[in-house]
């Protein structure tokens, strides 16, 4: 029996809003207090931030610290968690506005791993508790538990008792978002948004269907999908 509508279960990080977005913002917050800290200029900090995370996305405070004259690795560990604990100014796609008012009437869910606390911030900063039944931060269980594990959405199918084939995921990391989950008969939806949208797929990694955006995520897209995989499940010999 073929629920009438799958749930559908999203990623934060560059499907709902752009992540580069928060990384910019954590530089800000992190520019302000080495500036306060060391008494350099903040401006030239945030500069030689931003120069260094264009280049190269790890490492980005050593290099810019280097750079200022400032060599401090325990400036750089508080310097992470100022970045961590920030308060982030962020804005959802606009596409993904659309799109969590298109399936309102959807039971939907937030699966993100990454750090705790800076993941809750995000949540928190897009209001995005409330648009969701239950938000999980996977590094919440341990790390373990984070993509491509399917825990958490093994729990999600314990809270609503659906089958993997009324569950999709809509990510846009090839690299951990859906090889967990397709052998198991869940729904995966890539979006083409964010750092990883160029990005080839390795083998047996890509999601099942591929969009442009959010906004191509249409109900009519969303119910084929469903009801090709609930036909796939039932064509599956029981043991
Ligand atoms: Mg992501």
């Amino acid at each position: 029996m073929t629920s009438s509508r799958p749930i559908l279960v999203f990623d934060l990080d560059d499907t709902l809003y752009n992540e580069l977005s928060y990384v910019r913002s954590g530089l800000r917050a992190v520019a302000a207090f080495a500036a306060a800290e060391t008494g350099a200029d903040e401006a030239a900090l945030l500069g030689l931030l931003e120069a260094a995370l264009d280049e190269d996305r790890s490492g980005v405070f050593d290099r810019a610290f280097a750079r200022a004259g400032v060599r401090s690795s325990r400036l750089v560990r508080r310097c992470v968690g100022v970045y961590r604990t920030h308060t982030p100014t962020l804005s959802l796609h606009q596409a993904a506005e659309r799109c969590l008012d298109r399936f309102s009437d959807h039971r939907t869910f937030l699966v993100t791993d990454g750090n705790t606390t800076a993941q809750a911030r995000k949540v928190a900063a897009l209001g995005l508790e409330a648009r969701f039944e239950r938000v999980f931060l996977t590094w919440r269980y341990g790390h373990a538990r984070s993509k491509p594990s399917p825990w958490c959405f093994e729990k999600i199918r314990a809270l609503t008792g659906a089958r993997p084939c009324d569950v999709i995921y809509v990510g846009d990391n090839p690299s951990k978002d859906f090889v967990g989950l397709r052998p198991l008969g869940y729904g995966t939806i890539r979006v083409l948004t964010g750092q990883h949208a160029g990005r080839a797929a390795a083998p047996g990694h890509d999601a099942e269907l591929t969009l442009p955006d959010l906004d191509a995520l249409t109900r009519e897209t969303v119910s084929a999908l469903h009801g090709r995989l609930a036909a796939a499940h039932a064509e599956e010999p029981t043991p």
